[in-house]
């Protein structure tokens, strides 16, 4: 399906969407995916017999959308799928959340709606094994209403279908709702595009290291010389997912590839252009001790974001209880367990602290945390927890009012007595300063003192505002032992 020829040799086409699927253990992530996988025609026509390589493509052979065919990412999971995020790879388009229609939502279904709107990626919810007499679809829609999710029966926006893995009723629906969400995205590539393929699996077999990986746009070749991180390689061959040897590959197609020396990180992009291999590799210089400067840094929002794992139940309730008081605070997602890999991917996405009471993380997750720079605290005594929260959380407050509150900001360049007037040479280095404004003055980041500005000059001129980037000379009353180098805000 051609969308557009704008020269003869770029050409953008529809490609299909890549579909992930997400939900809590048992309730039918991988016999969704398996029946998916076997009742589809492509496989069939290679007598079913098919590789394992980490995603799958199948047509459905539906002809009214954009496209008929889907690709589905293999390991299911929220694990798998923030791994590949948190290294800023967008892989899936699209993802399932599976949820078992006799259990309804359970503590990995809440942890998976975390991540999905973290991720901000379309999602369809699907109530799996409709075909058990106890099964109870409308639970299932009535509990998402407390983890805010509305479905379209109950006035919302949020897509909804049962289906039973185990005999496929509904399935054929479901590839269909796939479909007609992936037209509506509008999910385009363009073959001569640099290309750029995401790995999602990494092997070592009889074969060396095996790359297990999918395209999004552009084209790979046998022998193209690849960049990823900063490394480069030749592409030894590629593989599809039907295990035949392809001399190309294009956009959504899962693919393995042989060729790598080192084993790259599970999320890493692919592609032979090396500025856009070089993009998304996450920083690693190696962290500081945990500090309120640090927690300060992490946070880009006006309140503080935690991700709260406590030891049992009974202790999440009631720090959740104190939390929720304090408006400050925003709690991205609670549970009761150890804090695990996906808490920190949760962590790094959503820009949140991970806070542990009665638990501790284990030496992969520390390291982990470092890794990512994500802060962990932990606690055995819930006072302390939440004062140092409450701490955290009102100097972050008093951060944003003092930002929201300030016009405009300058540095001491000189001091001058004039007509035994103590006179300060200014570069307004944000914003702009006017006569009478209020002024803070910091040293060394630390406020040092309060005072006015009485009079405003250039060149020997009395001024009425000064703004960002011109220098200007300032009196101030009272007029403190301001120092050169010292900033100066000016306040509202
Ligand atoms: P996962 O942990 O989410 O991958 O779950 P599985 O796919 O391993 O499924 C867990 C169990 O539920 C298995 O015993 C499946 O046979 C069963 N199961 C999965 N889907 C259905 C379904 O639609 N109906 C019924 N009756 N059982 C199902």
């Amino acid at each position: 399906t051609t969308l557009n020829k704008r020269r003869i040799n770029i050409i953008i086409m529809y490609r299909p969407p890549i579909v992930t699927i997400l939900g809590h253990v048992d309730h039918g992530k991988t016999t969704l995916l398996d029946y998916i996988r076997k009742s589809n025609v492509a496989t069939k026509e290679h007598g079913g017999i098919t590789q394992s390589i980490g995603a799958y493509e199948i047509d459905t052979g539906i002809k009214d959308y954009h496209t008929s065919k889907i690709t589905f990412i293999d390991t299911p999971g929220h694990e798998a799928f923030t791994k590949l995020r948190a290294r800023g790879a967008e892989v899936a388009d699209i993802v399932l959340l599976i949820v078992d229609a006799k259990d309804s939502v359970m503590p990995q279904t809440i942890e998976s709606i975390a991540h999905i709107k973290a991720a901000n990626i379309p999602y369809i919810i699907i109530a799996n094994k409709i075909d058990l007499p106890d099964a109870k679809p409308e639970k299932i829609k009535n509990d998402l209403l407390k983890h805010n999710i509305q479905v379209e029966s109950k006035g919302g926006t949020a897509l909804f279908m049962g289906v039973s893995a185990k005999t496929g009723a509904g399935v054929k629906e479901l590839l269909e709702s796939i479909l007609l969400l992936s037209s509506d995205l509008n999910l385009t590539c363009e073959l001569s595009n640099a290309p750029q393929a995401y790995i999602i699996e990494t092997k070592k077999d009889k074969h060396g290291l095996v790359v297990h990986a999918v395209i999004k746009d552009g084209t790979l070749h046998t022998g193209d010389t690849i960049y990823f991180e900063t490394k480069k390689t030749k592409i030894r061959s590629l593989t599809n997912d039907q295990g035949i040897r392809a001399k190309e590959v294009a956009p959504s197609t899962p693919f393995e590839l042989l060729g790598f020396e080192e084993l790259p990180a599970v999320g890493t992009l692919i592609s032979t252009n090396p500025e856009i291999a070089a993009k998304p590799i996450v920083d690693v210089t190696p962290p500081k001790k945990f500090s309120i400067e640090d927690v300060l840094n992490t946070q880009t929002e006006k309140r503080l974001s935690v991700i709260l794992k406590a030891d049992v139940q009974g202790s999440l309730e009631a720090i959740l209880n104190s939390i929720e008081k304090n408006k400050n605070v925003k709690v991205a997602l609670s549970g009761v367990g150890e804090i695990n890999k996906s808490d920190l991917f949760l962590a790094k996405t959503t820009k949140s602290i991970v806070i542990g009471f009665n638990v501790k993380p284990n030496s992969d997750v520390v390291d982990l945390a470092k890794q990512e720079k994500v802060v962990i605290k932990t606690y055995n005594i819930i006072y302390e927890l939440l004062d140092e929260l409450t701490e955290v959380s009102s100097l972050m407050k008093e951060k944003e009012e003092s930002e929201k509150n300030t016009k405009g900001e300058a540095k001491i360049a000189a001091v001058f007595i004039i007509e035994k007037e103590k006179v300060f040479g200014i570069k307004v280095t944000k914003g702009k300063a006017n006569i009478g404004d209020n002024v803070e003055v910091f040293r060394d980041k630390n406020k040092v003192g309060k005072t006015k500005i009485i009079s405003l000059r250039q060149r020997a001129k009395t001024v009425e505002e000064v703004k960002k980037d011109q220098e200007a000379g300032m009196l101030f009353s009272p007029e403190l032992d301001i120092k050169v180098g010292d900033v100066i805000k000016f306040i509202l």
